[in-house]
């Protein structure tokens, strides 16, 4: 096991100190199960946010067929 992690709240070096994690940075203790629920809630976060982002880019093209259909429908007015 890595005695060396990243904290899940700063993002600082936190320690295996059994049988906690402690971050060096904010103090922040956590048994190994609640570390590692939190490393995966986060990921689990991140995913979510890169899939949101990956609608708003559809969104955005959607959009952008729509003002062009608008543009055409008007221009042939
Ligand atoms: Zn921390």
């Amino acid at each position: 096991m890595n005695a060396l992690a990243s904290c899940p709240e700063c993002g600082g070096i936190s320690k295996w100190n059994p049988p906690f994690y402690v971050c060096s940075v904010c103090g922040l203790a956590l048994r190994r199960q609640e570390y590692e629920r939190m490393v995966q809630q986060q990921k689990d976060a991140l995913l979510e946010a890169q899939y949101e982002e990956g609608l708003g880019e559809q969104d955005k093209k959607r959009k952008r067929n729509r003002e062009y259909l608008d543009w055409y429908l008007g221009s042939k007015k």
